[in-house]
């Protein structure tokens, strides 16, 4: 937290606080600049770099985001110093533009705004058109001969403070609004004369006093303390916090309150307003970029409310404007060396700026832009790395519609606005809370499409679980827009040929009704929507060619190597396409499910003997056998780790309670119950109706045997190996003979033999030792060696602490982070889901720590264990194969503790190895990164 502070001795001389909470703009000269973000916020700080650039900006203050850290720290208050500051800053802009707050024949009204460090567009709250009050009002009205304008202002003002300060909800505005719309047989908001909207005033005051149990503040100077804070408590509301946690945005960092000397955009046919880009956020194409409307505020634009027209319409319109909002827009991009996103706000034919910031936008438009930068000298090819959210380059991988499946017939628009690309197919529903519920808990996810007419910022935690959004109203640059295109989901925009009714749960498209549940299509990338589930086709290769140029650029960057989690050779092929340098990876249980495989695996579980036992497994060995050299043969000497099996073997089998109500059937079974439960049995050796209470029994019997109550900490891992050594005897003989068989081809193998779950040394010894033996046998047997590596996961907090021992045995670590977070939290990975939304919600964890690597816990004992196994073996191998290993931030983290690799699914792979590039380039660059939030 940086705070301006004065030296000690001048400060009690001077008498005055430590801290500058109030930083004036006005006339070419700020106090702030553009560099001072974390105290002014993106915004303010923006605001600032264009003051001081001469910019016509609208002169105003900023309070700083330390004030609003006060005001949640003392639990919703600011010191005196807080409040003088502010007032201080009233004082000077009042000064400047000979005017008082809310009085007087022409009096100065302001917008608060707030502007956090990293943007979080929509999330927090704004004000517009305070100090209006019942006498300034009628002073606007006279100076502007517009009262129609005079009373629209005031209107709009107590409706946001009702709304944002009073928290009254907008719906009881919006009731009054309707009906005197209804009454007054209009259709547009701006068919309401001056009468009217004095009405509406009228019955706003009573909707105020009602909800609020006061009256609407007629002193400026009261409404604007009460705005500031409500902006700082705005920091804390839930869609704010949701954001924050979506975008890894740290909570302490507080907002900043913008507040300026009001334009007006709505005063007539050449005011306006509007919003833009200078290149295209959704593909990255060089356009100037944007939207804008005519006698409107601000929030009408990127609301959704009316549906904005082209920017490049402005030249049209108003050509001299145009041209100045392109030289200004121009200016700033090769200021910021980065594409901005802007606000303007044009009031009698004059052009202000209201906004500048780096633009977000899709992991297809951040690479296009990148490269178009650098192409044009703009920034360097370092610089360009860090332009992109590893996360994003899924952007590329995403899918597209298949145009032989996309039927005229089944077409319900092609006019939507394509505003974040790729194509999804999902369930239709129409409020986030319902896409939440529909979405499920599970591990599959069903997929859904949230269909609104506009989406507000309260959709968020909807919008987070969709796979695609369908809005009817809004532009390019509404929220759904906006939003979307930061998350990488795809989304389609301002449809106005479909009509959605939330209220009925409905949607109408071409005549026909769309209710919840309902599949259709979308593709964002051109803004089409389509009945039922159309198929996909993979990525555009053009764009793939684009991130092959981008990632050259990265790539050297990179120490830390990336490997794929990957058990057929069919994944492993996939895993080495995106690059994968390895497979980190084999769950060589993963290969029993197979359909020939899982009666053969069911039968060495069965088996209640070791004779029995080996007889099944000889039968799988030559399956085993022919995998691993499958997965040999696709990674050609790159290192493929195969882990022994680990998961409990009940896994396997049929769950007992069903088996209890099957046996309990079976007396009054008919002959079709019989023969359904012949065929379900079948893979267990049930033939006929015969066998049915025979073999159910037996199975009842060993699934009782088998039974654990808590089997994640059971029976399972190299526990399985030791109990039944010929298990490990014959994956390792299927292992160590593909791998003679495949050099014998001329086929390079670079073998890892992973021992699960181990925690202590002894677990390895034991598990090592047959390993070794099995691979001398088969050497021996085949007349030829190949080289290998034994060694272990370590997934158990008591492994990571005694490595030091368990590196005299194991040659390489990977780390299982998976287990590791279950059993160091001491959370079930499987029902953590339970807990986790509250936990969340709460703020207890940031993040879910199955996802992102808890650095603070699990990630001290990935240190400890790292230090301690080097300590023994100082070029211990050392990587990560839990989840983790393909989230951006882990990765970082791996890269930071000094891993030898990442292991990732293979989807993941491109972002892992940007991820590590960007770590290695921080590293050299000595940069703090740079990206773009
Ligand atoms: C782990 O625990 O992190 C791991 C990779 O193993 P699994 O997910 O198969 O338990
Ligand atoms: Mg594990």
């Amino acid at each position: 937290m940086s705070t301006y502070t004065l030296p000690e001795t001048q400060e009690e001389q001077a008498g005055m606080s430590a801290v500058k909470y109030v930083y004036f703009f006005a006339d070419g000269k700020a106090e702030g600049n553009g560099a001072m973000k974390n105290e002014l916020g993106g915004k303010g700080a923006g605001l600032a770099e264009m003051t001081n650039a001469g910019l016509p900006v609208p002169p105003g203050f900023t309070i700083q985001t330390e004030a609003c850290r006060e005001y949640m720290r003392s639990g919703g208050k600011v010191s005196p110093e807080v409040n003088r500051q502010t007032e201080d800053g009233l004082r000077r802009l009042e000064q400047r533009q000979k005017q008082k707050l809310g009085s007087g024949e022409n009096p100065l009204l302001v917008s608060v705004r707030s502007g956090a460090k990293f943007s979080m567009p929509g999330m927090m709250d704004t004000i517009l058109n305070l100090g209006l009050n019942d006498q300034s009002v009628e002073a606007l009205a006279r100076r502007s001969s517009n009262p129609r304008f005079a009373y629209d202002s005031y209107r709009r003002l107590i409706q946001m403070f009702g709304n944002v300060v009073l928290e009254i909800p907008k719906s009881a505005f919006d009731e009054v609004f309707d009906a005197k719309k209804k009454q007054k047989k209009t259709k547009l908001d701006t068919d309401l004369d001056a009468k009217a909207l004095k009405e509406i005033i009228g019955e706003y005051k009573k909707v105020v006093k009602k909800h609020s149990k006061r009256d609407f503040p007629q002193d400026p100077h009261e409404q604007l303390i009460m705005a500031r804070d409500a902006v700082f408590r705005s920091w804390q509301n839930e869609r704010a916090k949701t954001y924050r946690r979506i975008n890894n945005i740290d909570d302490m960092l507080g907002t900043a309150v913008n507040v300026q000397a009001m334009v007006f955009g709505n005063l007539g046919e050449t005011s306006g307003t509007g919003v833009g880009f200078t290149r295209n956020p959704a593909i990255g194409t060089k356009e100037f970029y944007g939207e804008f409307l005519m006698n409107a505020q601000g929030e009408d634009v990127v609301a959704g409310i009316r549906t904005p027209v082209p920017i490049l319409e402005l030249q049209k319109v108003m050509p001299e404007v145009y041209k100045q909002l392109r030289e200004i827009t121009t200016r700033l991009e090769k200021h910021y060396r980065d594409m901005q996103d802007f606000e303007f706000t044009i009031q009698d034919g004059k052009l202000y700026m209201l906004q500048t910031r780096n633009g977000k936008r899709t992991g297809l438009a951040a690479v296009r832009v990148a490269i178009q930068m650098v192409e044009e000298g703009l920034i360097t090819k370092e610089e360009a790395i860090f332009r992109i959210d590893p996360s994003q380059v899924v952007d590329f991988l995403v899918a597209r519609l298949d145009e032989k499946d996309a039927r005229p017939e089944d077409l319900l628009t092609a006019k939507g606005l394509p505003a974040s690309p790729g194509a999804v197919v999902g369930q239709i529903v129409f409020t986030a809370d319902d896409a939440v519920e529909k979405v499920g808990h599970g591990t599959e996810k069903n997929p859904v499409i949230l269909v609104r007419g506009e989406t507000t910022p309260e959709d968020i935690h909807g919008m987070e679980v969709a796979v695609g959004i369908l809005t009817s109203r809004g532009g390019m640059t509404s929220h759904a827009a906006v939003v979307t295109r930061g998350m990488g989901k795809c989304c389609v925009a301002g449809a106005g040929e479909i009509t959605v009714d939330e209220r009925a749960n409905e949607m109408r498209a071409q005549g026909q009704v769309f209710k919840k549940g309902d599949w259709i299509t979308l593709d964002g990338t051109t803004g089409r929507v389509l009945r039922g589930k159309r198929k996909m086709l993979p990525p555009d290769p053009e764009n793939l060619a684009k991130l092959d140029k981008f990632m050259s650029w990265a790539e050297p960057f990179r120490k830390i190597r990336v490997r794929a989690n990957a058990d057929i050779p069919r994944d492993a092929i996939q895993a080495r396409a995106f690059g994968a340098e390895g497979i980190g990876l084999c769950r060589t249980e993963h290969m029993f499910f197979a359909q020939d495989r899982i009666p053969l695996m069911r039968a060495m579980i069965l088996a209640d003997n070791e004779k029995d036992r080996r007889a099944a497994l000889k039968k799988l060995l030559p399956m085993q056998r022919k995998d691993f050299f499958g997965l040999f043969e696709v990674m050609d000497g790159l290192p493929v780790t195969i882990r022994l099996l680990d998961p409990p073997l009940h896994e396997f089998l049929p769950k007992r309670e069903k088996l209890m109500v099957d046996l309990g059937a079976l007396p009054h079974a008919d002959a079709k119950h019989k023969k359904a439960l012949v065929d379900e049995y079948g893979e267990y050796g049930a033939r006929g109706a015969g066998d049915l209470k025979k073999l159910l029994s037996a199975l009842l019997h060993r699934v009782e045997d088998l039974h654990e109550f808590n089997p994640m900490l059971g029976h399972r891992g190299c526990r399985l190996g030791i109990t039944y050594p010929e298990i490990t005897e014959m994956q390792a003989r299927a292992i160590f003979e593909a791998a003679v068989d495949a050099e014998k081809k001329s086929v390079k193998t670079h073998v890892e033999v992973m021992i699960p779950l181990v925690a202590t040394v002894k677990e390895m010894e034991n598990q090592g030792a047959i390993v070794r033996r099995v691979a001398d046998e088969v050497f021996k047997e085949k007349g030829k060696t190949v080289h290998y590596l034994v060694g272990t996961m370590i997934e158990l907090p008591r492994a990571a602490l005694v490595a030091d021992e368990i590196a005299k045995e194991a040659e390489f670590f990977s780390f299982g982070t998976n287990d590791l977070t279950q059993t160091t939290f001491g959370f079930s990975r499987d029902d953590i889901n339970k807990f986790l939304p509250i936990y969340l919600d709460e703020g207890i964890l940031k993040q879910d720590p199955f996802q992102v690597i808890d650095r603070d816990g699990v990630g001290e004992l990935v240190r400890i264990g790292i230090e301690r196994g080097r300590k023994t073996r100082p070029h211990l191998e050392v990587g990560i194969c839990g989840e983790h290993g393909g989230d951006p931030s882990s990765v970082e983290f791996c890269h930071a503790v000094g891993m030898d690799y990442v292991a990732c699914s293979p989807f993941r792979v491109l972002t892992a190895r940007l991820a590590a590039a960007q770590a290695g380039a921080s590293d050299k660059l000595k940069t703090e990164g740079g990206r773009t939030k």
